[in-house]
């Protein structure tokens, strides 16, 4: 089975014209960059392997991808967390709901004190019929499939040859943005991105963790932000986006990327932007309640 060629879209944003591969039309259950990064277990076949293993958090885009792949290739999940809120067991939505509904097991593991790599480890130890995998595919595994996302980028920019092109795309471990800036670089592409989880130093040491040394460009903001936490002006971009673009982004990296970009637009108004849409939306339905909590329901209504 392959999956490739989401199709390029285009936009307008707060006046910055943009175009958008659109990676959350990957697949119905199985899009946005975690499929890509997941793509090589897809392609390739694991005759003795019965048992998909990994770990990372409830609500995890990772949760959800993982569950869509072990259920095309007929393989189990079992997916181990460090606790299940009780709000979340008693009501499952988003990533978890999706997961669950595609047959994932997913299993707590604070109440043996352990953390979920050790659990796995020390008590699960998975044998040949288990493929294991770290959390949030945060492994050289992910080239492959992010190399196949530069070249549809690429043969696509063939057909743009007046345009300066950029691509632009959040990071939360940075292997999305950081694989595609490998390839993309010798044709002198260059790749934008911003440090969605910790700062710009901590996706420097992602960066040199994975044994590259030459990176995309960091943007950042000039104000602190938090992973997961909620901004007003998080959900205004994003609502501003959805009205603007009819198209519905993340809530949880897009609206920080689009904040840096703004900034960098003013002094880069000869580029043309190619924002990947990394999917992730699954992750709203738990995201947009919160924030319509916080500070009031979408105007305009969500569609
Ligand atoms: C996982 C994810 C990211 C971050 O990807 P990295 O490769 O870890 O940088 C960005 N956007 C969405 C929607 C994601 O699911």
């Amino acid at each position: 089975m392959k999956l490739t060629n989401t199709p390029m879209t285009e936009h307008q944003f707060a006046g910055i014209p943009f175009y958008l591969k659109r990676d959350d039309q990957l697949h119905s259950h199985f899009s946005g960059n975690k499929a890509r990064k997941f793509m090589a277990l897809l392609e390739q076949d694991y005759p003795e392997v019965t048992t998909l293993i990994s770990y990372g958090s409830a609500q995890s885009n990772s949760l959800y991808s993982l569950a869509a792949l072990a259920a095309i290739k007929g393989w189990k999940l079992e997916f181990y967390v460090d606790r299940i809120p009780q709000w979340l067991a008693d009501k499952p939505l988003g990533n978890y709901r999706g997961a669950l509904e595609l047959g994932a097991q997913i299993i707590a593991t604070a109440a043996h004190q352990l953390h979920p790599q050790q659990y796995i480890d020390q008590i699960r130890q998975p044998d040949s019929t288990c493929l294991f995998l770290p959390e949030g595919g945060r492994s050289h595994l992910a080239k492959h499939g992010v190399e196949q996302l530069a070249r549809e980028i690429l043969s696509w920019t063939r057909y743009e040859p007046g345009n300066k092109v950029v691509v632009a795309l959040p990071a939360g471990t940075g292997a999305t943005a950081l694989y595609l800036h490998r390839y993309l670089k010798a044709h002198s592409i260059p790749v934008l991105t911003c440090p969605c989880v910790g700062g710009k130093d901590y996706l420097i040491s992602q960066f040199k963790e994975l044994g590259e040394s030459d990176f995309p460009d960091i943007l950042e903001l000039e104000t602190k932000h938090h992973f997961a936490k909620l901004y007003e002006k998080d959900y205004q971009i994003w609502q501003q986006l959805l009205i603007e673009t009819d198209v519905e982004f993340d809530l949880l990296y897009d609206p920080m990327m689009w904040q840096c970009l703004q900034s960098w637009y003013k002094e880069n108004r000869d580029k043309r932007i190619i924002y990947i849409h990394q999917g992730g939306l699954l992750g709203n339905e738990s995201m947009l309640p919160r924030y319509e909590r916080k500070f009031g329901q979408c105007f305009g209504g969500r569609k």
